[in-house]
């Protein structure tokens, strides 16, 4: 099934949670007996407050035959480390801004770094419905925050989208239609970010962030770069410098399913998944994400020095 992964990238209260609430109720992904009083990008909080950890939140959609990951960015630069992976994680971002607030300065860092490791941005400008929008005006300033941010020709050529995600359309003029719903901006995420580059070999999976579950244990969720994972596969972890930190068994395979996890047999490489059953009892969980943990097959021949997300290669000179 063809995929692609997309962050989301916004200021408190532009209407991140609102978005995603949307596409989720229009790509069908969220039956109604989903509809939980938690909403999609909110449930960290309560573990952001005990300090277990910074867990980024994946939603899934699926639009015609695409599954979309989307994946949620902390909003300003307190998570330096976390952003960077995350990103990693992604092929496109999906910049959101307020049509009366416009582009706040906390957002620049991560917007800074979404540039810099060459993603391609969409910029949604939300909340055209107010009464105080000022839409093609906060468009050029994120344009001008770009180019302030050294975007490349080709990020600054963004395509935009106007609309309202309370009232549920996205648009290519402020003006509407208003009776697409949310499509043209899951048509936009298709055909605007690239799918994952898949790299040829055995299971690589580049492990972005820890999580201490109370039901599952330790959590390990990030892009499969190459091969497949599986529940109840040998698996050797790898710290980033190549050194071994545990050789063991995986539980429980979960893939992302509108606002859930679900335990699959396998994935494939991709996909960003989230992997139970590895002890990594040495490992402090900040250390780790740190380090970015790789989960290689085991007698996996090689180990990467360096990032395999495709967005580094696209760095590269
Ligand atoms: P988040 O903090 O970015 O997740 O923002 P939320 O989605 O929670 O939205 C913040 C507030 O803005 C809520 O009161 C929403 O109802 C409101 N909001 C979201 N989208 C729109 C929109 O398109 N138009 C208007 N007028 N309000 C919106």
């Amino acid at each position: 099934m063809p995929l692609r992964n997309v962050a989301i990238i916004a200021h408190v209260d532009h209407g991140k949670t609102t978005l995603v609430d949307r596409l989720l109720q229009q790509s069908g992904t969220f039956r109604d007996n989903e509809r939980v009083a938690e909403r999609a990008m909110d449930s960290n909080e309560l573990e952001r407050e005990r300090g277990i950890t910074i867990l980024a939140k994946v939603t899934s959609v699926l639009w015609k035959d695409t599954r979309i990951n989307i994946v949620d960015t902390p909003g300003h630069a307190d998570f330096g480390g976390e952003v960077e992976r995350i990103l990693n994680m992604v092929d496109g971002v999906l910049v959101l801004v307020d049509a009366a607030e416009g582009p706040l300065p906390q957002t620049k860092f991560v917007v800074g770094k979404a540039l810099k490791i060459g993603l391609k941005p969409i910029v949604v400008i939300n909340k055209v419905d107010r009464s105080d929008a000022r839409p093609q005006q906060v468009a050029n300033e994120v344009f001008d925050l770009f180019a302030a941010l050294d975007a490349s020709e080709e990020q600054l050529d963004f395509p935009l989208l106007y609309g309202s995600a309370k009232q549920g359309w996205m648009a290519t003029s402020p003006e509407g239609p208003k009776d697409q719903g949310m499509a043209p901006l899951f048509d936009l995420v298709v055909r605007h970010v690239a799918a994952p580059t898949i790299e040829q070999g055995p299971l690589r999976l580049l492990a972005t962030i820890l999580e201490a579950n109370p039901y599952l244990g330790r959590v390990l969720t990030g892009r499969i770069t190459s091969g497949s994972i599986k529940a109840g596969q040998n698996v050797k972890v790898l710290a980033r410098d190549g050194s071994l930190v545990e050789t063991g068994r995986t539980t429980k395979v979960l893939a992302f399913r509108g606002l859930n996890r679900t335990a699959v047999e396998e994935a494939h490489a991709g996909d960003i998944v989230a992997v139970a059953g590895l002890e990594l009892g040495n490992v402090d969980l900040d250390l780790a994400v740190e380090r970015g943990v790789l989960v290689g097959a085991e007698r996996a021949p090689t180990v990467e020095r360096r990032l395999p997300g495709s967005a580094l290669r696209r760095r590269r000179p």
